[in-house]
């Protein structure tokens, strides 16, 4: 039985050991291939040494306990297989965001088991003086509850942003009173949870949860659109700390290690993304950039400029500097391919072409680098916005193509649009900006956009694609 023990305790140092390392290696677009089989690796571990835990095959429902292991796995591993293979780039958020929602409702099932078991031996007891904090021991009542309110509020909150994200839910939804309303569920959520530590009742059990469950989708609905990634990421971090706080409930150190990792990984992602749209995480709670009420704080702009697809390859081709923004819509579109094809012409005749990546260009962090990548540009012609920005002045041409938000100018000069404060890319300061995008709509947060009305700036509107492709055919009648 030691034996059995130091190897379950082993394999879980070393799938923890995985994760960790897996998680570095996804720091660079270099090794972030070798970084997910190791992690995934890890995992595997961790799920195979689950079938050899004493609670699993000692028991007398043995048999019972490893068919619904391999059932969870089968439908679980099926449907993640099934799902990964064929999501578009485009609809990977809100792919992670049910991803996410499914780990924290895990979590906050573990919790729910446990507390019933509880409850259960506490109401067999004849006196009926035990709590469920009795049966369990305080640390572990606690931490289950936490775990329990966490991962539920992940749950139902990453439901929420996957349907906002599917476009299934409207994005601009706002309740009246929304803030106050959720601050009184969270304070009775709260009181159901000091009332199960102290009770052995199956009543605070149930609302408890059924708050839970409300609160997570209260919060997320008021998030406005261009908010939606840094809460994806919180919920992503939420989601760690459950999974954390129950692996001690169970005692697994795999499930502690794990769940710290991806919680402190995610906090950190979350901080990183809030400060590159320059708001509080608070802020990105309160609010609702791109809700109905913010997104009307625009007015008339002035007359959009077009330009056709030949004068716009050859203002390119005869530029000293292109600088290339890609947004969602390129992604949309899946125009990389022929973005990179353009750069080669532009570059064999000596145009200087980068490329410029918004931390939140597009629908999830590096979404951008991924699909250029994928296209084969390399890494050196990729600037961050704060690498680049400063090279805007001294850039012919700035091609526009399907971003929109990451490239607004009243982000900086207008105090009254919701997206002011959040940094963006200095296109705008270009001698030339051409900007590729289908008609006259708004991007993702639903704000109107100066820079298309600047006197610098032409439209040429169409698919990403094809006007990508229309000016490589441009460039190349040039000889
Ligand atoms: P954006 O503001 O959503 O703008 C995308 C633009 O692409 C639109 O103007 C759209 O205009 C155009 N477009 C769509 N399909 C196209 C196609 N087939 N061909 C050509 N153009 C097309 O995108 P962004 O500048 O990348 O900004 C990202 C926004 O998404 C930010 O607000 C950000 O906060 C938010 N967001 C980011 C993440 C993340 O983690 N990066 C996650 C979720 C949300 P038309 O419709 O006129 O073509």
């Amino acid at each position: 039985m030691m034996t059995m023990e130091f190897l379950i305790q082993g394999s879980y140092f070393v799938a923890a050991m995985l994760f960790i390392l897996g998680l570095k290696q996804m720091s660079s677009p270099v090794t972030a291939r070798r970084g997910i089989v190791w992690a995934g690796a890890g995992m595997v571990l961790a799920t195979l040494v689950t079938f050899a835990v004493p609670e699993v095959i000692d028991s007398e429902h043995a048999v019972t306990n490893i068919v619904l292991i391999i059932v969870a796995i089968a439908i679980g591993g099926g449907y993640a297989w099934v799902t990964g293979k064929k999501v578009a780039m485009t609809d990977m958020p809100q792919m992670i965001a049910m991803y996410n929602g499914m780990g924290g409702g895990a979590a906050a099932t573990i919790a729910a088991v446990e507390l019933l078991k509880a409850t259960r031996e506490a109401q067999l007891d004849p006196t009926g003086t035990i709590t469920i904090a009795d049966r369990l021991g305080s640390d572990v009542t606690i931490l289950a509850i936490l775990g329990a309110i966490i991962g539920t509020i992940s749950f139902s909150g990453s439901i929420i942003a996957w349907a906002k994200l599917d476009g299934r839910l409207n994005r601009n939804t706002l309740l009246p009173a929304q803030h106050i309303i959720n601050a009184m569920v969270a304070v009775t959520t709260i009181g159901f949870a000091v009332a199960i530590y102290f009770s052995n009742d199956l009543a605070p059990i149930i609302a408890f949860f059924g708050l839970a469950l409300v609160l997570g989708v209260f919060i997320t609905v008021p998030v406005g659109g261009a908010d939606m990634p840094v809460i994806i990421s919180l919920f992503n971090a939420l989601t760690g700390l459950a999974v954390g706080f129950e692996g001690y409930v169970l005692g697994n150190a795999a499930m502690i290690i794990a769940g710290i990792v991806v919680g402190s990984a995610g906090s950190l992602l979350t901080h990183l993304m809030a400060k590159a749209m320059n708001r509080s995480v608070s802020n990105v709670f309160f609010a609702g950039v791109g809700t109905g009420a913010a997104a009307a704080a625009d007015g008339e702009q002035g007359e959009m400029k077009e330009i056709q697809s030949q004068d716009a390859g050859i203002l390119m081709a005869f530029a000293s500097q292109v600088i290339i923004i890609p947004g969602y819509g390129m992604a949309v579109a899946q125009a990389q391919h022929k973005i990179w094809e353009l750069t080669q012409l532009l570059n064999e005749r000596g145009v200087t072409v980068k490329f410029a990546i918004h931390p939140v260009a597009g629908r999830m962090p590096g979404h951008m680098n991924v699909l250029l990548a994928e296209a084969g540009v390399p890494y050196d012609m990729i600037y961050d916005m704060e690498d680049i920005n400063a090279d805007f002045k001294n850039t012919t041409v700035a091609l526009v193509i399907g971003a929109n938000d990451v490239v607004n100018p009243s982000a900086k000069s207008d105090a009254s649009s919701p997206l002011f404060g959040m940094p963006i890319l200095d296109a705008i300061k270009s001698e030339n900006v051409i900007v590729v995008k289908r008609g006259r709509g708004t991007g993702f947060s639903g704000v109107e956009n100066p820079l298309f009305f600047a006197d610098n700036t032409k439209m040429l509107f169409g698919d990403g694609q094809k006007a990508a492709n229309e000016l490589i055919v441009s460039v190349k009648e040039l000889g």
